[in-house]
């Protein structure tokens, strides 16, 4: 069996890729399953594509050709702020990653913003990362506005205020088999699955 080694112990995304890959004949291994040492990248690229490579270059580096390597980042761009948080969504109210402040914070930036103008896209840009081949690099997009107030407690992150395109509903008031469905994510990882298919063909 193939194995694809993540750069994230994140057991939600090991089982969310595992569930995506499996059937394409592939074993998705979490980040401890081979190296347990310390790992801590600095995500200080200036996009989404760049903290994706060096998470996925830095772990291929210290397992080696071997394996094959993918790393995540994603990004919430919300158009009435010139893309912000972006690259910074996990960060946005201050270095120390927390969901309720980074909300509030958003909250507080469109608050001049009517409804029609809060329009705003989830990004994941995935990066695969083998030694001695090119990177490659696959991006899943998730259009829709930030709500004037938070909706449902699901999800994690900005769930409760992204309400997808043609949905009434926030992303925290659907259950996870409805957000998976649609999510950014998952787009990026169907399309990975369907790069690996590809792959997978060239070299039979
Ligand atoms: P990461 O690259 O997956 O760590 O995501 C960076 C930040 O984006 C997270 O800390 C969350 O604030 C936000 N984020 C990522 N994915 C989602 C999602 O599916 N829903 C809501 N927020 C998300």
């Amino acid at each position: 069996m193939k194995k694809i080694l993540l750069a994230t112990n994140n057991s939600h995304k090991v089982d969310e890729i595992s569930h995506i890959l499996k059937d394409l004949g592939y074993e998705v291994l979490a980040r401890d399953q081979v190296y347990k040492g310390d790992f801590d990248v600095e995500e200080n690229a200036p996009d989404l594509k760049g903290n994706a490579l060096l998470k996925a270059q830095a772990l291929s580096n210290l397992v080696g050709s071997k394996y094959l390597v993918l790393a995540d980042d994603t990004g919430l761009f919300v158009d009435a702020l010139k893309g912000e948080p972006g690259v910074h969504s996990a960060r946005y109210a201050g270095d120390q990653h927390n969901d309720e402040d980074n909300k509030k914070k958003l909250l507080q930036e469109l608050k001049e913003v009517n409804e029609g103008a809060r329009t705003a896209a989830f990004i994941t840009v995935l990066a695969l990362v083998q030694e001695g081949k090119a990177p490659v690099f696959i991006e899943g997009r998730l259009e829709g506005h930030i709500a004037l107030e938070e909706k449902g407690s699901a999800g994690f992150g900005y769930d409760p205020l992204f309400i997808p395109k043609d949905y009434e509903r926030s992303l925290g008031q659907m259950s996870p088999e409805e957000k998976n469905q649609i999510s950014h994510r998952h787009k990026a990882l169907e399309k990975l699955a369907l790069y690996l298919q590809g792959a997978k063909t060239n070299e039979d």
